[in-house]
């Protein structure tokens, strides 16, 4: 699919961001080109339009830039899972591992209703901890997730063994 280079090519590196070593994956400028990222929604539209999912949940912050974009055109709601303290309804909340210590996701128990068929987005896997308490929150409200999507998948750490065996799609992979 020659839309995949134009959103490779979208991505911008910064090493040493946000601390050395770190090769940033900045989607940003991927928000900047209108072609590659409407190249972004449209992949994952195609693939989500015709699997009856009814909710499309986006991960804080990035998630919220891909997911209602793409909840709109395949016809679902949006459901943004937050960081700790933002939500003003009654929230469940799920922990999850980070490099150093551990961080939460919330969402509103009322956002999904049971056996409802849902996709998790984000702009990036690594480690796969994200997704999983994304996948947690979900399961908890009886919710079924369908897949995980990410912009981007960093290869080297298999974010896959840690995501309860949910697949997993990816659009690109740093180059
Ligand atoms: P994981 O939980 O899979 O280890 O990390 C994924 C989370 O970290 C995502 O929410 C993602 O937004 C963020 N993240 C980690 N590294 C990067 C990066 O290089 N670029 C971007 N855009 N996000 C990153």
């Amino acid at each position: 699919d020659p839309r995949l280079e134009a959103i490779s090519a979208a991505i911008r590196v910064v090493p040493n961001f946000p601390k050395n070593g770190i090769m940033f994956q900045d989607i940003t400028t991927l928000l900047l080109d209108h072609k590659a990222f409407k190249h972004t929604v449209d992949i994952f539209v195609d693939r989500y339009k015709d699997m009856q999912i009814s909710v499309v949940a986006g991960v804080e912050a990035r998630g919220f830039m891909f997911g209602p974009s793409i909840a709109l055109a395949i016809g679902a709601k949006f459901v943004p899972l937050r960081k700790p303290g933002k939500l003003p309804g009654k929230v469940i909340s799920e922990s999850y591992e980070l490099e150093y210590g551990h961080d939460r996701l919330e969402m509103h128990v009322d956002a999904v209703e049971p056996r409802e068929r849902v996709i998790i987005i984000d702009d990036l896997v690594a480690t796969g901890g994200t997704l999983s308490a994304a996948i947690s929150l979900m399961e908890s409200q009886g919710a079924v997730v369908v897949e995980c999507a990410c912009v981007i998948g960093l290869p080297e750490v298999k974010g896959q063994h840690k995501l309860k065996g949910k697949p997993l799609y990816v659009l690109v992979e740093p180059s």
